[in-house]
């Protein structure tokens, strides 16, 4: 498990970023869920051993598997009776082992596809494809008596059909009692269950890949467990994940089952952070574009648009359990009309070109950069940041764009605008402005270190004075960054190691840079080292750059060299190959 370390992670992380981290982590488990707070989860691992399906639970496996969450009765109260349920799976079957606490063994059924829960039994039911729409069931008594069955919509809503004549083909159960059957003397202990479910019935009725194999590590199913009990005529229900309502056929309410691609008994990686940068102003994006992403394990949503297209994806977002994350433009400011009025706010060439003139602009014409070190952009920005961040369903700030114009673009780019950019070229050298000259107290020189020390000095300042603001409100604020602080130290002005920030989104757009994954890697250790723990980075990819294989094979290796998380950039580069991609690589080995 190198790199996965827990420990090793919190360690090399401030105070500061782990209350974020641990914000996000609250929100992970909720977006793992969608309702933390009432669906319970588990993760099922790998056996590492045969399992014998005898009713005996002496395999090593079933030691070291961990058992589900106390079962509650179905308005998520206490229950009198329980269980203790575990689960592992191999290639060909699914396992469940249950020990059920009963002090009077009771069972009459014999015949197959009876009614079992006409005495008392443990019931075992499994959406595959967590679609909520048809199900699997599967009933047991103490005889080991089976009724199994497929429901082509949930029991007792349209559509619904039991097709009792369906059977689980290579089903294999056991149970053993821990006292005597049917004595009636309430002396007995309880009684165990065994089962083998194969996948092939699994997976072969669901539209999950892999038909008849497990289903790929990283898919979580929805599932639910039951044991009934009759006690002086009245039917007791008991089950793993509470439906608050009067049945268990409802599952959307169901636990969820992460297929790991771990062995039984090995640590589970945390869930890491992964961002996805979101064009709030979308209007195709819905609550079920959101609850795709969540499922394929998205947990935070870095927004940017209009207010209101913000507020409406943030509302999106937390309603699937995310964390959300607003992206506010900072030192380049398009269209800023207050800022528009303040012709001297507005940074300046090395040529004396000013960004507020449309016709001098570098590059292109939203480049509307402010001067950093301009006292009343300080604070106009802290301003319009606050407004940002006091969106009720914001949970945190992104810096944007708190930089200079480049200095130097990405290779990639020298042929789009004509340039080399290998030496400074003045036209592209800012900020030149007349406040500037005065607050650094001497005539600058591109060639003089101290300006240039002085330059990166401001920019940094402009950043914390605005982050600082923004924590005093309670909220987190970060940055999104080039991808080292030395390279954008070189790049754009912006040495974010003198940054004091929550977190970092270090955009590695390698190709931009004529560059692939490894120099991602390097990128990420480069930073990694230059910031030394003060606040977690996630790393950016851009997504067309990847195709769904390629995707599914940088991710594990990102997260192996940056266990925090990785963003991705954008949600309309999110396409539905590459969300499946992205679903798979989160559990895989590098
Ligand atoms: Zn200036």
């Amino acid at each position: 498990m190198k790199g996965y370390n827990k420990m090793d992670a919190v360690a090399r992380t401030s105070r500061r970023a782990l209350a974020l981290m641990a914000a996000a982590g609250l929100v992970c488990a909720a977006a793992f869920g969608g309702e933390a707070a009432t669906v319970p989860s588990t993760v099922c691992q790998r056996a590492t051993c045969p399992v014998k399906v005898d009713g005996v639970l002496d395999e090593e496996v079933w030691r070291l598997a961990k058992p589900l969450s106390p079962m509650r009765d179905l308005e998520g109260g206490r229950s009198e009776f329980g269980a203790d349920i575990k689960m592992v799976y191999d290639d060909k079957f699914l396992y469940i082992s249950a020990t059920l606490p009963e002090n009077t063994l009771r069972a009459t059924l014999t015949k197959r596809d009876s009614v079992i829960y006409h005495d008392d039994d443990f019931e075992v039911f499994i959406d595959p494809g967590a679609t909520g729409r048809n199900y699997l069931e599967l009933e047991i008594n103490q005889l080991n008596t089976v009724w199994d069955l497929f429901l082509t919509a949930p029991y007792g809503r349209p559509f619904s059909e039991a097709l009792h004549d369906w059977d689980i083909k290579g089903l294999r159960t056991a149970v053993t009692l821990q006292g005597t059957l049917n004595d009636g003397e309430g002396d007995d202990t309880s009684w165990t269950v065994e089962i083998a479910w194969p996948w092939e019935s699994i997976t072969g009725h669901s539209s999950l890949p892999r038909k008849g194999a497990p289903p790929p590590p990283g898919t979580v199913m929805r599932m639910n467990f039951s044991r009934v009990d009759h006690v002086d005529g009245v039917e007791h229900n008991t089950v793993w994940a509470p439906t608050r309502r009067k049945t268990i056929h409802a599952p959307e309410h169901w636990g969820r089952v992460r297929i790991s691609v771990n062995p039984v008994g090995t640590p589970e990686r945390p869930t890491p952070t992964i961002g996805l940068w979101v064009h709030g102003n979308d209007a195709s994006i819905t609550a079920q574009t959101v609850a795709a992403w969540a499922d394929a394990g998205v947990t935070t949503l870095i927004i940017d648009g209009s207010p209101e297209g913000i507020a409406r994806v943030s509302k999106l977002g937390k309603a699937a359990g995310m964390y959300t994350v607003v992206w506010f433009w900072t030192l380049c400011r398009p269209g800023d009309s207050e800022a528009l009025a303040h012709p001297q706010w507005y940074a300046t060439s090395a040529l004396g070109k000013s960004c507020y003139d449309p016709k001098d602009r570098p590059f292109v014409s939203y480049y509307q950069f402010l001067c950093p070190s301009n006292p009343e952009v300080r604070e106009h920005l802290k301003r319009k940041a606050l407004e940002i961040a006091a969106i009720p369903e914001v949970d945190a700030l992104q810096m944007d764009y708190i930089r200079m114009p480049d200095v130097v673009l990405p290779k990639a780019l020298w042929p789009k605008y004509g340039l080399d950019m290998s030496k400074i070229l003045p036209q592209y050298d800012f900020c030149y402005c007349d406040g500037c000259k005065a607050r650094f107290g001497r005539e600058p020189k591109a060639s003089d270190a101290d300006w240039t020390e002085w330059r990166l000095d401001s920019v940094a300042q402009a950043a914390n004075f605005v982050a600082d603001a923004v924590r005093a409100k309670g909220k987190p604020c970060g940055a999104a960054v080039f991808p080292t602080p030395r390279i954008s130290a070189e790049m754009v002005r912006q040495d974010w190691s003198r940054f004091k920030l929550d977190f970092a989104f270090p955009m590695d757009y390698a190709r931009f840079y004529e560059e692939g994954s490894d120099w991602i890697l390097s990128c990420i250790s480069e930073a990694r080292k230059a910031i030394d723990g003060n606040f977690p980075i996630f790393p950016g990819l851009y997504l067309p750059h990847f195709k769904p294989s390629e995707l599914e094979a940088i991710l594990p290796r990102v997260l192996d060299a940056n266990p925090e998380g990785f963003c991705l950039f954008a949600h309309d580069g999110l396409t539905p190959e590459r969300l499946a991609a992205l679903r798979l690589a989160r559990f895989r080995k590098p």
